[in-house]
């Protein structure tokens, strides 16, 4: 059972660069909840030399989705071992419109719900910049060819942008301008959390 403040589940949205990473850090200690990021969890499946991790590392290195089945079942998995969570931001998933539905059934099985999806909204050349310089240091290959990041915004614009309609037509879309200083971003990011209660 949760209570009115409790719980709050929320999805951080953006294209790739948009800064949901580390945002979430941020959130996540303001507000204790738990980070579930995608992303995250398929490089660390890779890491391991998983099957799985292998197997999505095809689909990263070229910048496209990896299939909804797989990170649908991963995010379950990690959501069923933090059961004792008070809630959760989701960082990088949804991204596709079946994984949007495939995630509100879940949360309707843990008697919960999405309670605000906050967009971080940033124009694309801004976006290219920002992940050729991260790709100078992360170490991602996936941020270090303006091909792969290309595809990336690709997919982003046909895959995953039409969740924002899916959100908003439930009236829980907020965006947020995501250009400036990040402690900024974060207060505005707080003020629309804190205007839920
Ligand atoms: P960014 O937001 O910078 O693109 P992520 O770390 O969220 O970075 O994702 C990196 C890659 O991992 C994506 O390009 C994609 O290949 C894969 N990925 C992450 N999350 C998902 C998801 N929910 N569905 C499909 N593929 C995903």
């Amino acid at each position: 059972m949760q209570g009115i403040y409790s719980m709050l589940n929320l999805i951080l949205f953006g294209p790739p660069g948009a800064g949901k990473g580390t945002q979430s850090e941020k959130l996540i200690s303001q507000y204790h909840l738990k980070h579930i990021s995608t992303g995250d969890l398929l490089r660390a499946e890779r890491q391991e030399g998983t099957e799985l991790g292998i197997q999505a590392n095809e689909y990263i290195s070229k910048g496209e989705l990896v299939p909804d089945a797989v990170v649908i079942g991963m995010v379950r998995n990690f959501m069923l071992s933090n059961t004792d969570a008070h809630g959760f931001i989701f960082d990088g998933f949804p991204r596709t419109i079946p994984q949007a539905e495939a995630l509100d059934a879940m949360l309707t099985e843990f008697n919960a719900q999405i309670d605000v999806v906050l967009g971080l909204e940033v124009q694309e050349d801004e976006l290219v910049k920002r992940l050729l310089l991260r790709g100078q240091t992360s170490g991602r290959a996936d941020d270090q060819s303006e091909e792969t990041i290309r595809t990336r915004f690709q997919e982003y614009q046909n895959k995953t942008l039409p969740i924002q309609g899916y959100y908003d037509q439930k009236s829980k879309y907020v965006g947020v301008h995501g250009i400036g200083e990040i402690d900024e971003i974060f207060s505005q990011l707080c003020e629309k959390i804190d205007a839920l209660n």
